[in-house]
């Protein structure tokens, strides 16, 4: 098989490539070169019919069809994943911006973990069983929803498209995926590889277009049991007003201002060195990266001369060379990431390093590139230290006790992950029990283990993804009481 890209991506339905029932596309700007490279379903709600008429086709059989089979059809699709993985990676630095070898060590490599990770885990997902001494017993059985919607955004694109569609499939349900329209391509390759990998016709089906016309299509179908969403905390209200009044399944992760805790006795070099990841990788645009760097004050100083130090030293330009960042992944993006430096600078903030857009020249002339960004002097209040950025944008504040630390990272509304630097383990122990975050990661970051729940508490979201979690989300718990 060939990973081919035609100028016109279609929707995967029933496990045919079809067009938009519309005929309406949209276009696929490359953000490293602002060129429009491709176009892309704008898909409405007829089209999210389609999809669910030949889901509930599929749907006797899948749910039904043994673990062990459904774990050989998601391993074979691990494995094209692994096989195609040079044209994936490539076609995700077109379509997102970010540098390709990190579409490759990250993105690629992390969309088919997701799929062998479910694969074997349903093999050994099992119920549990409640004994009323000599009485009765219960069992629970775990059964799968039904048909399942599934909605992913640009940052990461085919990596948290599978983390939701590979539980979702193992688990036996048939699934309506839509991409980002942002960054959809890869989305439309993974069609063709489960295609070849055997999936059932119509067990997953995969649908382009915007979010008010194709996302909220799928929110609303009545027939759409569960609704499995990462994006931004907006988005998650809207879909959560939609979804409850339909008592559906819910699971929203959304956005993230999180805090990198530095205490003076951390270990200096290995802080130093992740925190500028943290900060800056894939151009800032994770919900997970510590955008607000709270720096105990004795530090304060020696903390921003390194780190401005090392920060210049990131090159950034066209994702197809050597660079460490490449490209903001759309031109909208761009100009609200620029719009937050101006509110930054309206505010009273000092911008320490970058603060710009970068001009290239050559194939990137037009590209959407912004320098990695360094900002001191504003409180914990202001719209720059509660709004999320998203971009290659942090801020430094010190603190002076571990209650002013835990202050100031507790300040905003969002609650997903936070880091903490210090080799005192009491320290770190009070940090992670009293921060308010889903995550908590100590003297590390983005260390993950697809076996722990992945969430956030506040305006970060509901519910929690990753191992059990997600397969007891994508199924239905029924207790069964026999007496004796
Ligand atoms: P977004 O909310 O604009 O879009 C995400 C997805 O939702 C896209 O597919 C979009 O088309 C769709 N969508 C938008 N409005 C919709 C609606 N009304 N109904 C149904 N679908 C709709 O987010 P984005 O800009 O693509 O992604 C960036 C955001 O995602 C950031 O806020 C980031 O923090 C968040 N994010 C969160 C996590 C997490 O795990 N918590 C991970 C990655 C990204």
């Amino acid at each position: 098989m060939q990973l081919t890209l035609p100028f016109h991506l279609e929707n995967f339905i029933g496990g045919n490539f079809i067009g938009p029932l519309s005929g309406q596309f949209i276009d696929n700007i490359n953000p490293a070169t602002g060129e429009v490279y491709g176009l892309i379903p704008n898909s409405n709600q007829k089209d999210i019919d389609l999809a669910v008429n030949f889901a509930q086709k599929a749907f006797n059989e899948w749910s039904v069809t043994s673990s062990e089979k459904r774990f050989q059809i998601l391993n074979k699709i691990a494995d094209l994943i692994d096989e195609h993985s040079n044209e994936l990676a490539l076609a995700e630095t077109n379509d997102n911006g970010k540098p390709l070898w990190l579409s490759k060590k990250v993105d690629i490599y992390r969309a088919a973990a997701n799929f062998r990770f479910f694969a074997t885990g349903i093999m050994h997902f099992a119920a549990e069983s409640h004994s009323m001494e000599n009485k009765a017993v219960n069992y629970t059985l775990r059964q799968p929803i039904g048909i399942v919607g599934c909605i992913s955004p640009w940052n990461l694109p085919l990596y948290l498209f599978t983390w939701k569609i590979a539980p979702a499939l193992a688990a036996g349900n048939c699934v309506i995926a839509k991409p980002s329209e942002v960054t959809p391509v890869t989305a439309f390759l993974l069609g063709k590889i489960c295609k070849e990998a055997g999936l059932p016709d119509g067990v997953l089906n995969i649908v382009h277009g915007n979010g008010p016309s194709c996302g909220e299509a799928i929110v609303n179908h009545p027939t759409i049991k569960a609704i499995s969403f990462t994006g931004s905390t907006r988005a998650g209200e809207r879909i959560a007003s939609i979804a409850a009044p339909m008592f559906k399944k819910l699971s929203l992760e959304l956005g993230g201002k999180n805090p990198n805790i530095i205490f003076a006795d951390c270990n200096w070099e290995k802080m130093m060195q992740t925190s500028l990841q943290s900060s800056f990788a894939n151009q800032g645009q994770i919900c997970l990266c510590g955008s607000r760097i709270l720096i105990e004050a004795t530090v304060y100083e020696k903390f921003k001369t390194e780190f401005i130090e090392k920060a210049k030293l990131i090159t950034v330009g066209d994702p197809l060379e050597n660079n460490k960042q490449g490209a903001i992944v759309s031109k909208m993006h761009f100009d609200k990431i620029l719009n937050c430096i101006e509110t930054a600078k309206q505010e009273g903030g000092k911008i320490l390093l970058g603060g710009k857009a970068i001009k290239t020249s050559g194939r990137c002339a037009n590209g959407y590139f912004i320098e990695p960004t360094i900002i001191e002097g504003l409180g914990p209040q202001c719209k720059t230290n509660t709004e999320e950025i998203f971009g290659p944008v942090v801020t430094l504040q010190p603190f002076n006790t571990l209650e002013e630390a835990l202050q100031l990272a507790n300040a905003t509304n969002y609650g997903l992950a936070a880091t903490v630097w210090t080799q005192d383990i009491s320290k770190a122990n009070i940090i992670a029990s009293k921060i308010e975050s889903g995550i908590v990661w100590v003297n590390c970051w983005l260390l993950r283990d697809l076996r722990t729940p992945f969430g956030g508490t506040k305006n970060s979201g509901v519910g929690r993804e990753g191992g059990w979690e997600a397969l007891k989300f994508f199924t239905e718990a029924k207790n069964v009481c026999i007496e004796f």
